[in-house]
């Protein structure tokens, strides 16, 4: 084959002969070649700092997870048919980062595969299907993941949402319809209030479903009570509760090794992902014995790659690295930091209306003086941001929130150089604001 190394030429192909609906990232697309932990390099070798990727969760090309993979793969990769210590020993380690209710694994391959999964598995304990979502909320990329993802079913290309789904609205206690006291219950009662619709339909709800701070929302930090009460309403009428922890999983919180942990409540189901093969492909669902049981139907559940020797020597080394290098403390640690400094460029720029998250999974929402969002200055800063070799990603429903989730070895320096720079470009930019 013709090897093209021109970007234009790449891009061109890209057009023709990849799927259309793929995006690149940036106005003028990057070609990176390699990762360094908390860095990737072009082909220049510009060295650029990550702030955009949450799945290379102890750091790009971690010495030890490349070692840990390259090691099993010379020497056995098989499905789960077999007895195997790999698998045995990365499910028991996994499992001790979870309350002891949830105490049954499944492997898969990607975070779609597992709210899949967890769907399922919510339909086969309740016999229903009727599931509550939140608003802008995004489960993968599957057709039953779609009908569940109010971001993609009411955005361009979508079709509306399914009869069997129930959208909620994003408890945003910035923007949202409900703001300042008691945002948590307010909210929740709409959980409530899906349920008694489904209801009055004959039918019942199987399952609930929210991240634990809604990425594709815009970072947004679940209100007070939220799940709290969410949890309970579900739980009455028979559903089950499930967190998709894919983005902000595995320590990144920095307060709790887990996102639900910081709401205090222990779902039925937990779906993980992106970060728990640092880039390998693998993601897992646990749950409680009750709602593993009911799933285990006489129908056998099998799924070729998923818990293979390869990708559990991987997942196993990913949760050592987090325990030796501490990085949940780091995120604690450096994320705050990072935290009160935004929150002090905030002072200078009042463009910067909200920085809100937890540890290093942290969003900034750019607003006018009327809190109208600025979509366009949003994606300037992050271009610009990339001219001083800083990648940073757009999202939240109006466009105009900065997210910030690098591998979880971003360290104070790192955070100095970054803030140093977007003050920079603040300053040249948007002084008016
Ligand atoms: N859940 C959430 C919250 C996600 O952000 C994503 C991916 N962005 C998924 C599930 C789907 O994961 P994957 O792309 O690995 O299928």
């Amino acid at each position: 084959a013709k090897k093209r190394t021109d970007h234009l030429e790449q891009i061109n192909y890209r057009k023709q002969h990849l799927g259309k609906s793929l995006s690149l990232s940036y106005d003028q697309p990057l070609k990176i070649v390699r990762g360094e932990m908390q860095y990737l390099i072009d082909e220049f070798g510009q060295k650029y700092l990550d702030t955009v990727n949450n799945v290379a969760h102890v750091g790009h090309e971690h010495p030890k997870v490349v070692e840990a993979g390259q090691q099993q793969m010379s020497i056995l990769n098989t499905n789960t048919r077999y007895l195997n210590d790999e698998i045995l020993q990365f499910a028991e380690e996994l499992l001790n980062t979870f309350p002891a209710e949830l105490s049954v694994l499944h492997f898969v391959n990607s975070g779609s595969e597992a709210n899949e999964l967890a769907m399922r598995m919510a339909k086969a304990v309740t016999g229903e299907k009727d599931i509550i979502a939140l608003e802008i909320g995004y489960h993968g990329n599957t057709q039953g993941c779609i009908d569940i993802s109010s971001y993609k079913f009411d955005g361009k290309g979508g079709k509306g949402c399914p009869e069997n789904t129930h959208i909620v609205p994003l408890p945003d206690a910035f923007r949202g319809i409900y703001q300042g006291e008691n945002t948590g219950v307010k909210y929740a009662k709409h959980v409530d209030e899906a349920i008694q619709k489904i209801q009055s339909k004959n039918r019942n709800v199987a399952a609930f479903i929210a991240e634990s701070i809604v990425s594709c929302g815009g970072q947004i930090d679940l209100p007070e009570g939220y799940l709290k009460d969410a949890y309970q309403f579900v739980r009455k009428a028979g559903g089950v509760c499930i967190a998709d922890e894919v983005q902000v999983g595995f320590g990144r919180v920095g307060k709790a090794f887990w996102g639900f942990q910081l709401h205090g409540v222990v779902p039925d189901i937990v779906t993980m992902g992106k970060p728990i093969g640092n880039g390998h492909p693998l993601a897992a669902v646990v749950c409680t014995r009750a709602v593993a049981d009911a799933f285990a139907n006489g129908m056998e559940y099998f799924n070729t790659f998923g818990g293979n020797p390869v990708s559990c020597a991987i997942g196993r080394q990913v949760l050592q690295v987090i325990k030796e290098d501490k990085l949940q403390e780091n995120a604690l640690d450096v994320g705050e930091y990072l935290k009160n400094q935004l929150k002090e460029l905030q002072i200078v720029h009042p463009i910067i209306a909200d920085v809100r998250g937890e540890g290093l999974f942290l969003g900034i929402e750019l607003v006018d003086e009327n809190k109208k969002p600025l979509p366009e200055q949003t994606n300037y800063l992050a271009n610009r941001m990339k001219d001083f070799k800083i990648l940073m990603s757009v999202d939240g429903p109006q466009h105009n929130v900065l997210k910030i989730k690098p591998p979880m070895c971003f360290s104070k320096e790192n955070v100095d150089y970054m803030l140093e720079v977007l003050s920079k470009v603040l300053r040249e930019s948007f002084m008016e604001f």
